[in-house]
């Protein structure tokens, strides 16, 4: 066998289960090294704590003095729990969490030193930004960056390090994160739906936005991974034959969870309770040594932070145990691919789920007004949120028949359809006492049972409702969600505050009541957004069809469905919302198609290493071996030899027509690869990036893999798809 597959096979039958001791019940390891509010009622003064909650409730500013007071009494919390540096902890537009650590040391003169922490440190800081993405906005304006302190998630400490949750802004203001928009549109969300609640309920003061993320994943054995460069470098298998046994016999789904994968959970699991990420649930996904990790849903913004600290902290524990986290869409061809279900909700300041069931009709009614108008704003922008989860890795998935299709619809199942169909009846205008007592009884009043029999699930749609909450499905697993987040709870905000400007006009100019008001403008709504609803199957090809001639977007792949970031509608949407300028959208339009761009570049050139120093070197050394043989038999056989040799002729020329082949693409690859690069206009050099190199990865890989099924087990390079996916 190849000296680096026989060894890393070899080593991989080394890695048993690590026991792992759980002495503490996790309630008690909850939030332990988080500077959350407990532990900021023990050691803030009466003052600063005052300050640092009307921050994080009101959004009000932190002055200085106490600013000092809490840095201080951080520090000290920090020190008696071993912690020697602090980071402003952020999320760049790399997509994944960046760092820089201080020391809290300080020298002060005299041989003397103490450790330090101010306010100052605390609320502002300069990283040194430049190698960031920025796309354009800091040679535009010649600024800096600088990191600021968000109190709204708090800070906590991992390792020896405190770490500070913070936005990450140039000087000129422009967000070059994602947390920066995301706050922006939780604000917007929460002014547009305090003032529709404020129809129902005058004491409602503040919404807030929830999210509960369920995070797919591969565990693989890390010696098996780091055997193949593919995975090494770009996440995931280039090439690969199936393993002849796959997911068929959906053995895996739900399954006893493996021994040595359980005790990663339990570590992982461990580590989340310290931070404060209230992981609740784990189990196998469909795909072989494929799980998913979900916790109690939160705050959007923690929700976020919470699920980039944990992309992080399951790779560093995942090596403890000798394992890698393929967090790539489509880590492997055959199987299935991994998701991010964003499940989101709204829910008030009194503690009441706007997306659940009430428990008089006006709240009822209340749920109504929410659901359609969330329906109506996905109508609307459903191009729009399918940019906002596009990615290279995320083509994989989408419109790949196993994940929701690239076409944005809602789903709300049989019951809460009849229940828009008789909502689109209502009379216009004014509504008779007898309408009224109708709608409070036989359809707003059946509301709360609707939702409880609201079981019917629709597994192709890319956005469900499921009960009391929207699943957005179509996330990709490496994304953050602060992308998805910011633009769903944007279009929301700006859907309803359309709906109040109308309700109002209604109320204001046509003499209506409150109720009538809201069931004429919901009845028009539910007309306008009928296209977005579909209840079929996704995977389809007759939803292309259907999806088509009702002219919704099927976007496939990543710079066709970027183009909608910065369509005119979306830069007045966020400039209106105030979420993003349309210097900040232009901008991560860009940084979004470069990465597209180099993520195919890094992939066709691992691709085109591969596949000739490692796969045709070892196809003409079999080759050589047959051919040995060949001249054996015909110095035994002489004449008869053409016969006893008949297969091996054949082997021997097929592999040489599939080493033709390899060549032949690799080269074509190369030069169009060549011809993409010398484009200077960024969209057009993506298109030919997706168009004319991608699709050269399948032809090379097609051959690679028929030689994977001809060539000698021992002398095959390439750690198998049966090794990478059935070792436990
Ligand atoms: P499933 O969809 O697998 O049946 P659940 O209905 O329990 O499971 O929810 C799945 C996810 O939805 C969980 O991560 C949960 O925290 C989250 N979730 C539940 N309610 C809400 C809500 N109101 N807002 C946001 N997320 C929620
Ligand atoms: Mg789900």
């Amino acid at each position: 066998m190849s000296t680096l597959r026989f060894h890393a096979i070899k080593e991989s039958m080394s890695h048993t289960p690590i026991p792992i001791e759980e002495k503490e019940r996790r309630s008690d390891l909850f939030g332990k090294n988080v500077f959350n509010e407990n532990a900021m009622r023990q050691h803030l003064s009466k003052d600063a704590y005052k300050g640092v909650m009307s921050a994080i409730e009101h959004g009000t500013k932190i002055d200085r003095n106490i600013a000092d007071q809490v840095a201080s009494s951080m520090k000290d919390w920090a020190l008696s729990k071993g912690v020697t540096h602090y980071t402003h902890w952020f999320q760049p537009l790399t997509g994944i969490t960046a760092e820089k650590h201080d020391a809290f040391f300080e020298t002060i003169g005299g041989g003397m030193s103490v450790e330090k922490f101010g306010g100052d440190q605390l609320v502002q800081q300069e990283p040194d930004a430049s190698s960031f993405p920025n796309g354009g906005i800091r040679n535009t304006f010649e600024a800096r960056g600088y990191t600021a302190w968000d109190p709204t998630s708090p800070a906590f400490i991992y390792g020896t390090t405190l770490c500070i949750p913070t936005i990450f802004v140039a000087y000129t203001g422009e967000a070059l994160d994602y947390k920066t928009p995301l706050l922006r549109a939780l604000h917007a969300v929460d002014d547009a739906a305090t003032a529709i609640c404020k129809y129902f309920d005058k004491n409602v003061k503040k919404v807030s936005s929830s999210l509960g993320w369920e995070q797919e994943y591969f565990l693989i054995d890390r010696t098996l991974a780091s055997s193949r460069p593919d995975i090494t470098l770009t996440g995931r298998t280039l090439l690969g034959h199936s393993s002849a046994k796959g997911q068929q016999l959906d053995d895996h789904y739900f399954g006893s969870i493996p021994n040595r994968a359980l005790n990663f959970m339990r570590e992982l699991e461990t580590e989340c309770m310290l931070v404060g990420i209230p992981v609740k649930t784990r189990h196998n996904e469909v795909a072989p040594n494929q799980f998913e990790l979900a916790p109690i849903y939160e705050e959007a913004n923690l929700a976020v932070d919470h699920n980039s600290l944990l992309m992080d902290i399951m790779g560093r524990v995942a090596s403890r145990h000798n394992f890698k986290v393929l967090l790539h869409e489509k880590p492997f061809a055959g199987v299935n691919g991994s998701g991010k279900h964003n499940n989101w909700s709204l829910s008030t300041d009194t503690g009441i789920n706007l997306l659940g069931p009430g428990k008089t009709p006006m709240s009822n009614l209340q749920f109504l007004a929410f659901f359609i108008n969330t329906i109506k704003a996905v109508h609307d922008y459903e191009e729009l949120l399918r940019a906002a989860i596009a990615s290279a890795s995320n083509d994989h998935r989408l419109g790949a028949n196993e994940a929701p299709p690239a076409i944005i619809s809602v789903f709300i199942g049989e019951q809460l359809t009849k229940v828009l169909e008789e909502l689109e009846g209502v009379t216009s205008g004014k509504l008779s006492p007898e309408e009224k007592t109708d709608l409070k009884l036989n359809v707003v009043g059946k509301i709360p049972d609707v939702l409880l029999d609201n079981t019917d699930r629709n597994r192709t749609s890319p956005f469900a409702f499921t009960g009391n909450k929207f699943e957005f499905r179509a996330v990709g697993s490496m994304a953050n969600c602060g992308n998805p987040m910011t633009v769903l709870n944007t279009i929301v905000a700006k859907q309803l505050k359309d709906f109040k400007v109308e309700v109002d006009a209604l109320i204001d100019n046509k003499g209506l009541k409150k109720d009538e008001a809201i069931f004429n403008v919901l009845r028009e709504y539910i007309k306008a957004s009928r296209n977005i609803l579909f209840e079929g199957n996704g995977y389809g090809d007759a939803w292309a069809i259907e999806a088509k001639k009702r002219g919704l977007s099927n976007n496939k792949t990543t710079p066709e469905a970027l183009k909608a970031k910065i369509s005119k509608k979306a830069i007045s949407l966020f400039e209106e919302m105030n979420v993003m300028s349309k210097v900040e959208m232009e901008a991560r339009y860009e940084i979004e198609i470069e990465e597209y761009i180099m993520h195919i570049q890094i992939e066709g050139r691992v691709l085109g290493d591969i596949a000739r120093n490692h796969i045709v070197p070892t196809a003409v050394k079999y080759q050589n071996i047959l051919i040995k043989n060949v001249k054996g038999l015909k110095d035994i056989f002489e004449e008869k030899y053409q016969s006893v040799s008949k297969e091996q002729l054949n082997l021997i020329e097929e592999i040489s027509s599939h080493i033709e082949s390899i060549n032949f693409n690799v080269t074509k690859m190369t030069n169009e690869r060549k011809k993409a690069n010398a484009i200077v206009d960024i969209e057009k050099k993506a298109h030919a990036y997706c168009f004319n190199v991608k699709p050269l990865f399948d032809d090379i890989r097609y051959h690679c893999d028929k030689l994977e099924l001809l060539v000698d087990d021992e002398i095959w390079p390439l750690t198998k798809y049966r090794e990478l996916l059935f070792t436990r």
